[in-house]
């Protein structure tokens, strides 16, 4: 990914730690002899939800009952899972597994998804859930006000919300709620996300693993990191239209300028699609690109002729690191760095 979010602790991070709870409790009522609902699993915290809202309850309630009648292998998953699961950055650099709900009995992961999506999904627009946590915005300007990105952290393409804006930006499941739901409610697995990026190409891809089978981990980024790397783009196999520097093909190569975080390039590309992303509009745009720099570098005086000005090739190169993350800047920066070899335009 191109950025990382700084952390802000909320009221929300609470909320994980009351389900990490009731699922101890129902784990080690487990390993007695009582298999009947008590609402002492509730921490006192979730008490006042649970005791207003029905659904809740009922949900709850479905996870204990499909848990107790499974085996003591599928609980004993199930209590590491809950207590991993605000563990995210392990889980990224692959020094821990999560579970998937494939690898629980399907009642019993079925009945967990149904718990973690109602409390993501539904519950924060109660009216008992928003006057203990507040609307969840305020979660989001919390942390667009630590971070200040201003771009989709994952592809620097699109814009998200300002700071301003009456809605939040929409979050990403880093790691897919319908198939790692311990993660479900756990503010380090919320990313806020682009809807192309989000809908159009991870969507509820496995991001875990390399393969279909699942046998092989990949790491990712942390996206609440403390990394220090930049990306640069090369660009290979350029086909050039030297009468207006159109690139009508080429191939795009994501460098990083840390070599031990490659593995967790590799994942970004793979699982955003960034190198066909940024070649597409590479060769789409590139023409309009030049354009702007012969207008960067030109004047139009009051006869409607065009005079040069004293800016030069690095000077628009400089005005492009400025805005490194808007506009593209990033990608007509790496097109111009890429194609001054192939033309004699910018001696
Ligand atoms: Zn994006």
């Amino acid at each position: 990914m191109r950025q990382q979010f700084v952390f802000k602790s909320s009221k929300l991070d609470d909320l994980n730690n009351q389900l990490i709870f009731f699922f101890e409790a129902i784990y080690f009522q487990s390993l007695t002899a009582d298999v009947a609902w008590n609402d002492n699993f509730i921490h006192y915290k979730l008490k006042p939800i649970y005791d207003k809202c029905t659904k809740l309850r009922t949900l709850l309630k479905a996870v204990h009952s499909n848990f107790v009648l499974s085996s003591s292998n599928n609980k004993l998953k199930v209590y590491n899972a809950a207590l991993n699961s605000s563990n995210i950055e392990a889980i990224c650099n692959t020094t821990i597994n999560s579970l998937n709900k494939k690898d629980l009995s399907q009642n019993v992961g079925n009945a967990i998804h149904d718990l973690y999506k109602y409390m993501y999904y539904q519950l924060p627009q109660t009216k008992i859930f928003k006057s203990i946590y507040g609307e969840l915005i305020d979660h989001y300007k919390a942390l667009k006000n630590a971070t200040r990105i201003k771009m989709c952290p994952f592809c620097g393409l699109e814009p998200i919300k300002p700071l301003k804006s009456k809605v939040k930006q929409t979050y990403d499941h880093y790691l897919a709620l319908s198939e790692y739901p311990f993660h479900g409610i756990c503010t380090k697995n919320y990313v806020p996300t682009c809807r192309t990026c989000n809908e159009d190409y991870k969507h509820s891809k496995d991001s875990h693993y390399l393969n279909p089978q699942r046998t092989i981990r990949r790491k990712l980024f942390y996206p609440y990191g403390t990394y220090n790397y930049q990306v640069t783009l090369n660009l290979l196999n350029i086909s050039l239209d030297n009468t207006n520097l159109k690139i009508n093909n080429c191939n795009v190569s994501v460098n990083c300028s840390d070599s031990t975080l490659q593995n967790e390039v590799n994942s970004w590309i793979d699982i955003y699609e960034i190198n066909t992303r940024y070649k597409n509009i590479i060769e789409d745009d590139s023409d309009n690109w030049y354009v702007e720099f012969f207008d960067f570098l030109t004047l139009k005086v009051n006869d409607g002729t065009y005079v040069s000005t004293p800016l030069t090739y690095n000077d628009y190169l400089d005005s492009l690191s400025v805005q490194e993350s808007t506009n593209n800047s990033f990608l007509k920066k790496s097109y111009f760095e890429n194609i001054r070899p192939l033309t004699t335009v910018f001696n």
